[in-house]
């Protein structure tokens, strides 16, 4: 905050809040807020009626519950009077936001992902550690999916499944659980619906949730029944590419390059048109953070950084292709946090 001229850091519920003070607040009407200033001591103003939902940590921050007459923007302006910029949540919902611009005058707002997002991607070795279980737990998972019956059911019984088996293995939470069949999986993010499963469909499934507070995130693929020879070398490409952007994603290396460097495998083999996504995401207690694997992000790789390699393959109308693993960034190269098989699942 110093180095960038920040004033004050406020939180609302989100993911940025968690991060320091592992409360997960509600998102509610009642504005529950961290008050972080270079000088003094951090203040979480929340709702009395919450405050049994916030662990104590006195050597972190000091917890002021506020009753329901009160005005807690009014509070917040006092405790940051004076502040000339102001850092604010991004995910801060807009009646907090307008009414604290209001509230603070002539300051300037910024995003709190200014200060917190480079915190937030270079993970500590808890971190990795608590990325690497969840990690293990979704493996655990695909790999049993490998010999479980496909064909005859929905997608959304496919997708249940998934959710059920990530609660069951330890996941507080699942995130998301995209199964999609055939076309169906040529939409990156495809909701599972009605859609019958089928002997010869490509199914695609790509699901995580939250684990210990981080997360979890894996897609592999599965046919039901032999794939044909044009899915088997579409597939191979698409391994080829996974396997080239880990390998590229050593520290020092820009995040773009690690990206070019799984498009290219794609983009020769004549497919460069349909990857219509960047290839990765930096992955914490957001399924989604920094650092991005896309083109034009010249932010080089540091070691501790955690992230996907997803490439993916889609071909309208017909099937689509991703294959996902969780990366980390070491001294000594790049490290897949999941391992389970990456070869195209042959399924009933
Ligand atoms: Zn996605
Ligand atoms: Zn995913
Ligand atoms: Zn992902």
């Amino acid at each position: 905050m110093g180095e960038l001229g920040i004033d004050a850091l406020l939180l609302s519920a989100g993911p940025d809040l968690v991060y320091l003070t592992g409360y997960e607040a509600m998102p509610l009407e009642r504005l529950t807020m961290l008050v972080v200033r270079p000088e003094g001591e951090p203040v979480l103003l929340v709702p009395r009626l919450e405050v049994p939902r916030v662990r104590e940590q006195p050597d972190l921050f000091v917890i002021e519950p506020w009753d329901e007459t009160v005005d807690p923007i009014g509070r917040v302006a006092t405790l940051t009077g004076g502040a000339r910029r102001v850092a604010i949540g991004d995910q801060t919902w807009a009646r907090f936001v307008l009414a604290l611009q209001r509230a603070l005058g002539d300051a300037t707002f910024l995003p709190s992902s200014s200060v917190m997002a480079r915190l937030r991607a270079v993970k500590s070795a808890t971190e990795i550690d608590a990325l690497r279980r969840a990690a293990r737990a979704v493996d655990a998972i695909a790999t049993e999916m490998r010999t479980r019956p496909f064909a005859g059911r929905r997608e959304l019984d496919v997708h249940r499944e998934l959710v059920e088996r990530m609660l069951e293995a330890g996941h507080e939470r699942a995130n998301f659980a995209i199964v999609a069949a055939a076309g169906n999986a040529a939409s990156p993010h495809h909701e599972p619906a009605a859609r019958v499963i089928a002997e010869g469909d490509v199914v695609l499934c790509d699901f995580g949730g939250t684990m210990d507070g981080y997360c979890s995130d894996i897609t592999r693929m599965f046919v039901v029944g032999e794939p044909s020879a044009e899915v088997r070398d579409v597939y191979a490409v698409l391994v080829e590419a996974q396997e080239a952007g880990v390998r590229a994603a050593t520290v020092g290396t820009p995040c773009a390059a690690v990206d070019a460097a799984a498009r290219r495998v794609i983009a020769d083999a004549g497919y460069g048109e349909q990857f219509v996504h960047r290839t990765g995401h930096g992955i914490g207690v957001e399924a989604h953070e920094d650092p991005y694997l896309v083109d034009g992000n010249d932010e080089p790789l540091v070691a501790g950084h955690a992230f996907s390699v997803e490439p993916g393959i889609y071909l309208p109308g017909r099937f689509g292709l991703r294959l996902e693993d969780i990366v980390v960034a070491t001294d000594h190269g790049p490290e897949r946090l999941n391992g389970a098989a990456r070869d195209l699942a042959v399924v009933g």
